[in-house]
């Protein structure tokens, strides 16, 4: 491969679609729109100034319309982003408020856009949540469009590239990213967006390398430089030394091995080498992935994260589309179950429409279901959505940040008189539906024993059961080094939890991210765990590792692991039992460190 003396440059981003690909960079980029001028006009011309507004929305809504009409076969599950899209031209937050700026400072159509939009990146600015984040870019994007024939700047038009290149954007909405052929374009690297961007979404179902979030690719990467995009460890390489490249293109030829081997295997159960079942399920956060969690043989979906369709809108979604949503979910999913976790919001994954920005802790603050406490009547629509759903699948209910018993009651005595009412209008849904907690706060751990004489099944949310045991945010970097999910604090409470399971003949399932590395798997299994529930890519991986170990194995070696007193010593015992099981699975063992190449995470031993 040509390439120049410039000096190598290493760029941070996000992991958002796993793989390694190496090209030349293409950059697209939405010329014209960038400048926009501001003028006056008369109240005379308010009108055809309004008329033109409209009609470069309707020409922006056609357009996407043909895309979704043109959308190919591998990519038909994704139209609903798109449809998400067609419906934000029309929101009020964008459409209604441009017109009323018009209206109201006799100013042109472009300008009161983009005084609106930057109005709407300003108030999701302030909110840390990358799922809002994600919304304000859909909105900025849905404006792109309509600029772009305001301006009658060119529209980008990803489906006439014709090299193979690695493409180089400052955002892709979902429309250009589905756009894509997958013969012409390698990789993805973008300035914005992150892991729940519908972007992100998109490229991990057409399964090409993507790097999102790098801030400033655009500026820094220019046509034809060769870069390396490390979609996996979410890291992307400018002018690679030859010694790089060397390193990578064996990086990349690993990983499409690894890749082969695993998918060649994922449909198979996960049973132990002693014959022992367990069942291996999803994380969900959007209905399209049920594609992703069949392709890779996922038992089930252990939680769907049901925020994201309040998130994506500008006021509460209504019973109807929520019920349209879970049973497009639950009738792909069928016979296989699937556990539609309620609402969990909080200030930080707060919703524009309905939080409190003024809440100094939103994480210890108006969460989950003190939220929908709270909030009876955009709990009950849910419920009843929820419920109605049961009637064409295997639905289970799971309740998130239980704190207190006082809570579970509530809640379930909620989901009784919703289930009373819908049985007085005649409508169909399970009446035996089982009904789960998240343990993800230490005090529904200590008191899972209480708990479990209400509820059929636990959930254990170990990413926030860390937070909160070890208080350490699990968002902030400069304490990331003290978020341990193998601290002997968080083995032991999650022996507890387990134990109090099997005493009370309830089910325990761990549905936090630690449940997605096999590392943790021996010490999972030791403790009793036999449901585990992760994003859909890491399900091969943990499947193929359960059926190389031995449960009653590691319920032996459960014991020595119990008895550590920290997190260094529990990875010592942990290598030196499991390190060549490890190894054969997909960890990479190299001077003392162990990389994932699943997830490109490493575990220093
Ligand atoms: C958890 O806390 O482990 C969990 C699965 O929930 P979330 O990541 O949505 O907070
Ligand atoms: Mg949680």
């Amino acid at each position: 491969m040509d390439h120049t003396d410039e000096k190598e440059v290493r760029l941070k981003g996000i992991n958002v679609s796993p793989g390694i690909c190496i090209g030349k960079a293409y950059l697209v980029g939405k010329e014209g729109v960038d400048v926009v001028n501001k003028y006056y006009i008369s109240q005379d011309n308010l009108q055809n100034e309004i008329k033109r507004f409209k009609s470069a929305v309707k020409r922006a809504k056609d357009k996407l319309q043909e895309i979704i009409e043109t959308t190919p076969e591998e990519l038909r599950q994704h139209i609903h982003i798109l449809e998400t899209h067609k419906v934000l031209y029309k929101d009020k937050m964008l459409y209604g408020r441009t017109i009323e700026t018009m209206e109201k400072e006799l100013v042109n159509a472009e300008w009161a856009l983009k005084q609106v939009v930057s109005n709407v990146k300003r108030m999701f600015d302030n909110m840390t949540d990358p799922y809002l984040q994600g919304r304000a870019a859909d909105i900025v994007q849905v404006s792109e469009s309509i600029m772009q024939n305001l301006m009658g700047a060119k529209a980008l038009d990803i489906g006439a590239i014709r090299k193979r290149v690695i493409l180089v954007a400052s955002d892709l909405s979902p429309a250009e990213t589905s756009q894509i052929q997958l013969e012409k374009i390698k990789g993805l690297i973008t300035d914005l967006g992150g892991k729940t961007s519908h972007t992100g979404i998109i490229a991990r179902s057409l399964e090409i390398p993507a790097v999102l979030g790098l801030e400033r690719a655009t500026h820094l990467i220019k046509n034809d430089d060769i870069v390396i995009v490390d979609g996996t460890a979410g890291c992307v390489i400018v002018h690679p030394t030859d010694q790089t490249l060397v390193e990578f293109e064996e990086r990349q030829s690993n990983y499409e091995r690894y890749k082969a081997v695993i998918s060649r295997h994922s449909h198979l159960p996960a049973e132990t080498v002693d014959g022992i079942k367990l069942e291996v399920l999803a994380n969900i956060e959007l209905p399209e992935e049920v594609v992703s969690v069949i392709n890779y043989g996922g038992d089930g979906i252990g939680l769907y994260r049901t925020e994201f369709q309040y998130l994506s809108r500008l006021q509460f979604p209504d019973e109807h589309e929520l019920f349209d949503n879970y049973k497009d979910v639950v009738e792909v999913m069928a016979p296989r179950s699937v556990t539609i976790r309620t609402l969990d919001i909080s200030g930080e994954k707060g919703l524009s429409y309905a939080s409190d920005p003024d809440e100094k802790n939103p994480v210890l603050g108006l969460r989950g279901i003190r939220y929908c406490l709270k909030n009876p009547d955009v709990f009950k629509t849910q419920l009843r959505a929820i419920l109605r759903a049961s009637a064409y699948g295997r639905v289970r209910i799971l309740f998130p940040m239980i704190s207190r018993h006082e809570e579970v009651l509530a809640a379930k005595k909620l989901l009784a008189n919703t289930a009373d009412s819908l049985d007085k209008e005649g409508i169909d849904f399970d009446d035996n539906i089982e009904v789960g907690i998240m343990i993800e706060v230490p005090s529904a751990a200590i008191m899972a024993d209480v708990m479990a004489k209400d509820i059929d099944f636990f959930s254990i949310g170990t990413n926030d059961l860390i937070q909160y045991s070890l208080a350490v945010d699990r968002v902030n970097r400069q304490v990331s080094h003290l978020y341990q999910s193998l601290n002997p604090a968080i083995i032991r409470m999650i022996k507890h939890v387990a134990d109090v399971a099997k005493n009370n003949n309830v089910e325990a399932c761990i549905c936090g991210e630690m449940a997605s590395d096999p590392m943790n798997l021996p010490i999972l299994l030791g403790l009793g765990i036999d449901r585990l529930s992760m994003n859909p890519q890491s399900i091969p991986i943990i499947k193929k590792t359960i059926r190389s170990l031995n449960v009653k194995d590691t319920g032996l070696f459960i014991t020595d692991i119990l008895k550590e007193t920290s997190e260094t010593g529990v990875m010592k015992i942990l290598m030196g039992a499991y390190g060549n099981i490890l190894q054969d699975t997909g960890y990479k063992h190299d001077k003392g460190v162990l990389t994932n190449l699943s997830t490109g995470g490493e575990n220093s031993i």
